[in-house]
């Protein structure tokens, strides 16, 4: 059995007299990717801000960790990793100095190099941020959610506007940080990232959770209740015909 690290009940958020959160209540369990989805303007980055103690609820109940966050935010945010936005980082400074940078802020004792090394961007240590192609960027930002060794990272929608080289670059990133025991909570809106991903989903629509179970389990249930895809599957799809031709390596030149 796995242990509850994040439970959210009854979660509501106001933004003057519009409700972005309706009452949503979930558990990610330890160890798991566990996937938001929703279409734009559901309240996904509402309920990770707010969980992240970045953003203030209106009610509700959120524990992280066994940490209450009315009570405890401090405590929450050492063992969580955020992702910061790119356009929030030193423009002067190369990956190499930022990453020393935020090993000072938090007091960690990382080797800078082998962090750049497993988000495989060893090779542009000495860049700026403003070089890196979306694909760098983005898995950049992934590595300095694991500055402070968090227990759990948050990616709030990581691969928006990637192409599939790239995306797929970093479901594996996503895939390997895992394999070390950290929690991953991630939010997109692409349902074939997600059902590669993500050991259980919620699907969230104008603030509410409508569905919740692992990608295999929604499916079967769709097909149960007597759904029927229109037009018969082909046995590959445009994006395998657009990998196929352009290969599976990454083009970040
Ligand atoms: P998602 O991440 O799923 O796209 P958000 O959580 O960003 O959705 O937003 C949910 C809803 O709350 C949207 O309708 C959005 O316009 C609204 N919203 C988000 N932030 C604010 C804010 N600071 N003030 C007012 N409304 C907001
Ligand atoms: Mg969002």
């Amino acid at each position: 059995m796995s242990n509850t690290i994040i439970s959210v009940k009854n979660l509501v958020k106001n933004y003057g007299n519009f409700q972005a959160v309706k009452g949503v209540s979930f558990d990610v369990m330890e160890g798991e990717i566990f996937g938001l989805l929703g279409p734009n303007g559901a309240g996904k980055s509402t309920t990770l801000e707010i969980i992240e103690t970045l953003r203030e609820k209106t009610s509700g109940e959120v524990i992280v960790d066994g940490l209450n966050l009315d009570k405890q935010p401090n405590e929450i945010k050492k063992i969580i990793g955020v992702q910061l936005q790119t356009s929030g980082y030193y423009p002067g400074l190369n990956l190499l100095q930022l990453i020393e940078l935020f090993c000072g802020l938090y007091n960690r004792d990382v080797d800078p190099m082998e962090l750049l090394e497993m988000v495989n961007l060893k090779d542009k240590a000495k860049a700026k941020v403003k070089e890196l192609s979306g694909g760098q960027k983005q898995r950049f930002s992934v590595a300095t959610t694991l500055i402070n060794q968090p227990r759990i990272i948050f990616l709030d929608e990581p691969t928006t506007g990637l192409d599939p080289q790239a995306r797929r670059s970093l479901w594996e990133l996503v895939k390997n940080i895992r394999a070390r025991g950290t929690t991953v909570i991630i939010t997109t809106h692409y349902m074939d990232e997600a059902e590669y991903l993500c050991d259980r989903v919620a699907i969230i629509d104008a603030g509410k959770i409508i569905a919740m179970d692992s990608p295999d389990k929604l499916v079967d249930n769709l097909v149960a209740s007597g759904f029927e895809r229109p037009k018969e599957m082909k046995m590959a799809n445009l994006e395998d015909v657009f990998i196929s031709l352009t290969g599976h390596s990454l083009r970040e030149g």
